[in-house]
């Protein structure tokens, strides 16, 4: 049997670290915005050399609070990619704005920098990326349309801790890098996390406000709020574990490798380039026969998962909001996408059982 993931495995490793940590807020008795979430925010934010990080509950209220620190007219228009995952969409609902889908290009499976203009109204002020399976967007010439036409760049970075274009790293690009610290991401803590990185000292103080009741003074509200806060065992946990992040990406690089120089040429692999050095929080195949692959894999124990099965536009929650839009590129991928196993957890071993697996499939 090789699972899709493991996260008992994954963690295992850290489990001494963890209880130390454990013990120590025990001990402290201080659950909500002490010593562990400062010292975790500082790491974090330090880690990319930028000034603030802000600890927030999960990856989704990351983005609706990055956005909502923008303070835009409502219906102010929010570019999206059409390839991702409902999240980033369903944040610039909650934020009160309007998401606008532009479809990747086929060979990124991100943001097509060549069909955003196309999309940009009178009312966009926004562009929001996402750097999808641990990859970066082709950052050059959405900084050039960001600069072009005035807007604010916003970058989902739920799928990319570490993953550089041209040596800068995902989050660096915009105003905001929203993370989402869930357990299966490249940073994941043992339940619900997040994190927004910024430079600006106007951001992270409107950041720190919305996230704890529109506060900064205790019982003095300034703005309408939310509670948004990252707990402090959450945040020990995540300090534990961001010290291993280069360590833990350069593992699921090195089975990405694997896969990369041994799949069959029948496999549409992800594309490669020297000025993106990918974490691969998802490694991802495309074959015609997805569904029948995947059974096959299932049959020789081998976990696999569709990322995703149906895209955002076409998701019954969204579906009227997009009526009349096509987004073809996105449907493709949708149709004939399917992950690997790629997670910290593998062994080499494991991998080249798969390959074998696949390369017999084809
Ligand atoms: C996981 C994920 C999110 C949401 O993160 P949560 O912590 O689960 O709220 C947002 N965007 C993308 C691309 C993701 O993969």
């Amino acid at each position: 049997m090789i699972p899709y993931e493991n996260l008992k495995r994954l963690n295992a490793p850290f489990e001494a670290d963890f209880r130390a940590r454990f013990d120590e807020v025990i001990e402290k008795g201080h659950y909500i915005l002490g010593h562990q979430l400062e010292v975790f925010e500082k790491e974090f934010a330090g880690y990319h050399n930028a000034k603030n990080c802000i600890g927030v509950s999960n990856g989704l209220d990351a983005i609706v609070l990055a956005l909502r620190a923008l303070n835009l007219p409502a219906e102010s228009e929010v570019i999206v990619p059409s390839n991702t995952y409902i999240a980033t969409v369903l944040a610039v609902i909650a934020a009160g704005l309007k998401p606008v889908m532009v479809d990747p290009d086929i060979n990124t499976y991100n943001i097509d920098p060549d069909k955003i203009e196309q999309a940009i109204t009178r009312d966009t002020r926004v562009l929001l990326v996402v750097h999808l399976y641990g990859k970066c967007c082709d950052m050059d010439p959405i900084m050039h349309i960001k600069q072009k036409h005035n807007l604010y760049l916003v970058e989902d970075c739920a799928q990319a801790h570490g993953a550089t274009y041209k040596g800068k790293l995902a989050g660096t690009f915009g105003e905001f890098g929203a993370f989402s610290f869930y357990p299966t991401k490249n940073l994941g803590a043992l339940g619900d996390a997040g994190g927004i990185i910024c430079n600006e000292a106007m951001y992270n103080s409107a950041l720190l406000k919305l996230r704890n009741y529109g506060s900064d003074k205790k019982y003095y509200h300034d703005t309408i709020g939310y509670n948004n806060r990252l707990d402090e065992m959450q945040a020990a946990f995540l300090s534990v574990k961001l010290k291993y992040l280069g360590q833990m990406n350069a593992h699921r690089q090195k089975l990405a490798g694997l896969y990369l120089n041994n799949l069959s040429p029948q496999y549409i692999l992800p594309a490669k380039h020297p000025d993106h050095f990918d974490v691969y929080h998802i490694f991802n195949i495309r074959h015609p026969e997805r569904d029948r692959l995947q059974q096959y894999l299932a049959d020789k124990g081998i976990g696999t998962v569709i990322h995703y099965p149906v895209p955002p536009h076409r998701q019954k929650a969204l579906k009227s909001i997009f009526v009349g839009k096509d987004f073809p590129v996105a449907d493709e991928i949708h149709d004939t996408t399917l992950s690997l196993p790629c997670s910290f957890c593998h062994t080499e071993e494991e991998i080249l059982e798969v390959i074998d697996a696949l390369n017999h499939f084809a």
